[in-house]
């Protein structure tokens, strides 16, 4: 980590070259016969994969064009729409036959423009690998293809009092693949973790075409954390076809409580006072006066009138255990000066608590034309002082920003408003949601909480990271992908180690110069 890192505000000078750097549209070592050789691996492809899964229609393609993050589209030379890994394998093989760039690609729900397409490259769906292999219950593991929908897992092992804790929001819709490459969270991350806590071996093919297993069911396998490094590398170190996943058991008891507080000061000195009486809540979520505003104005939540800040704190386990972790949530958020406070009394009333909560980036789009949805993370005890700076900056840019958080990890999603049509205010916005970043890197956070980095984000990688770390991260990526033809263009800021083909690179690496690492 950059021990003196730099911060700039990204003013629009600066985004302009960053951005012209970063051209995620570029191929890796951007030849001019890109063009022909989709088309030869077009040509192998039709003898493997039926024609009407090889889309090459403009108008087809267009539906690719893009993920979550519609700012940024690229149509893609070639659609591959895999039925099983052994055609993910055909694809990618091809592909590295003829150094043609790939991207992985699920649900496209990713915000960081991780699964933007390639120019000159081939887009691998995994969205029909759909099959769910098993349920064990007495091991606590599903056998899934990586195509199946998140939710889709938790609701086969609800029956035998099962689930699959990571719970991005969006997990109504996102693919396991998804979840895996972008190491997603979720609400319930601030008890039961993040994706990687869930993973314990995929089938993955490298970007060589090979098929490969990584990691073991074994609770502590010998060897390299494989699967570690998978987890988080957003589609650069191959496409994950299938995964043995951790289900974990339903708790017996489940309390969601909704306290009002006149600020956000007041409702992030009761988080802080929960966590600090020993408490892990499975969730604990903060929404400033905007959000919910904007929530209200969306899905009619009923969250207490007047309100400057909600908390919502979900606690769950054994039932005596939650009885007494409830007491003393109310006593605190009492202390902290909640004036409405209370509990859902059944399934139905704790899903109208969390439909504000859930709802709340859609709906800001009820109080503002345009929005930029943030991610960043701060450690949890600076968010007071992060939240006020985040004012402070607002009010001096004249850009109202929203704020709805996973308190309990520190978890920031600001959402930066803006009309597009007003002239300057995407700039304007552009540069909030800069500062906010360099905020969070100020404060010991990072430029990602759980979006990734993609597109979006890789031109922020060096305000945190030096360039030797950035090296470093390239050779383990280069491990796997000698070639750089997997999702190139993103997560690293430039091509950096001639161009994203580590191993042209005529020095010695850093660690190696100083005798702290050797390449074999
Ligand atoms: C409304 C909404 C709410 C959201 N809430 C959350 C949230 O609470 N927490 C959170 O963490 N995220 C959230 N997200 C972001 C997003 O849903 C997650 O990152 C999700 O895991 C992406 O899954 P996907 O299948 O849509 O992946 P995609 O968008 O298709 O791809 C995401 C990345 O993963 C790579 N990838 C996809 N499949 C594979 C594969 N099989 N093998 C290798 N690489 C692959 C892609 O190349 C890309 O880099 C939200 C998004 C939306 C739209």
């Amino acid at each position: 980590m950059r021990a003196d890192a730099h911060v700039r505000g990204l003013d629009s000078d600066d985004a302009a070259e960053d951005q012209a750097q970063q051209d995620p549209a570029r191929p890796a070592d951007a030849g001019s016969d890109g063009g022909e050789r989709v088309q030869e691996v077009l040509r192998e492809l039709r003898g493997v994969i039926p024609e009407a899964r090889l889309l090459t229609d403009p108008a087809q393609l267009a539906t690719y064009e893009c993920d979550g993050l519609a700012a940024y589209r690229v149509t893609p030379a070639l659609v591959v729409l895999a039925d099983n890994a052994d055609e993910v394998a055909a694809t990618v093989r091809s592909c590295a036959r003829h150094a043609v760039p790939f991207v992985a690609r699920g649900s496209g729900t990713g915000l960081s423009g991780g699964a933007l397409p390639h120019a000159e490259g081939v887009l691998v769906v995994t969205s029909r690998l759909r099959t769910l292999h098993q349920l064990r219950r007495a091991d606590q593991r599903a056998v899934v293809d990586t195509g199946v929908i998140n939710l889709q897992v938790t609701k086969a092992a609800t029956p035998d009092g099962y689930y699959f804790a990571p719970d991005p929001s969006s997990q109504q819709i996102c693919s396991i693949g998804g979840n895996v490459a972008e190491n997603s969270g979720g609400a319930h991350c601030l008890k039961y973790g993040f994706t990687s806590g869930h993973v314990l071996s995929l089938d993955v093919v490298a970007p060589t075409g090979e098929q490969v297993t990584l990691g073991t069911e074994a609770p502590d396998a010998p060897g390299y954390d494989m699967v570690g490094a998978f987890v988080g590398s957003e589609g650069t170190l191959g496409v994950a076809t299938s995964a043995v996943v951790r289900l974990t058991r339903l708790p017996e008891e489940v309390r969601t409580v909704l306290a009002g507080f006149e600020t956000t000061d007041q409702a992030g000195a009761a988080t802080s006072a929960i966590i600090a009486a020993g408490i892990v809540p499975a969730a604990i979520e903060i929404m400033d006066a905007l959000a919910i505003e904007a929530a209200e104005r969306a899905v009619s939540c009923g969250y207490p009138e007047g309100a400057g800040a909600v908390l919502v704190v979900e606690l769950d386990g054994a039932a005596q255990e939650v009885e007494h972790e409830y007491a003393e949530v109310e006593r605190i958020c009492r202390e902290a000066g909640t004036f409405e406070f209370r509990m859902a009394i059944d399934a139905a009333e704790r899903a109208e608590i969390w439909k504000g909560r859930k709802s709340a980036f859609a709906a800001v789009g009820r109080i503002s034309p345009d929005y930029i949805v943030q991610d960043g993370v701060v450690p949890r005890t600076a968010l007071p002082e992060v939240l006020r700076r985040m004012g402070e900056i607002s009010r001096e840019k004249g850009v109202r920003v929203a704020n709805v958080f996973h308190a309990g990890d520190g978890n920031l999603h600001p959402l930066v408003l803006f009309d597009a049509a007003e002239e300057g205010a995407t700039e304007r916005a552009e540069a909030v949601s800069g500062m906010i970043l360099d905020l969070c890197i100020e404060h010991g956070g990072s430029i990602t909480g759980e979006h990734g980095v993609g597109s979006d984000k890789a031109r922020y990688m060096p305000r945190m990271f030096t360039d030797d770390d950035l090296d470093t991260m390239q050779l383990v990526r280069c491990a796997f992908d000698p070639e750089g033809i997997a999702n190139p263009g993103k997560i690293y800021p430039t091509p950096r180690l001639c161009g994203e083909r580590p191993r042209v690179r005529q020095d010695a690496h850093p660690a190696q110069q100083a005798g702290l690492a050797e390449i074999f």
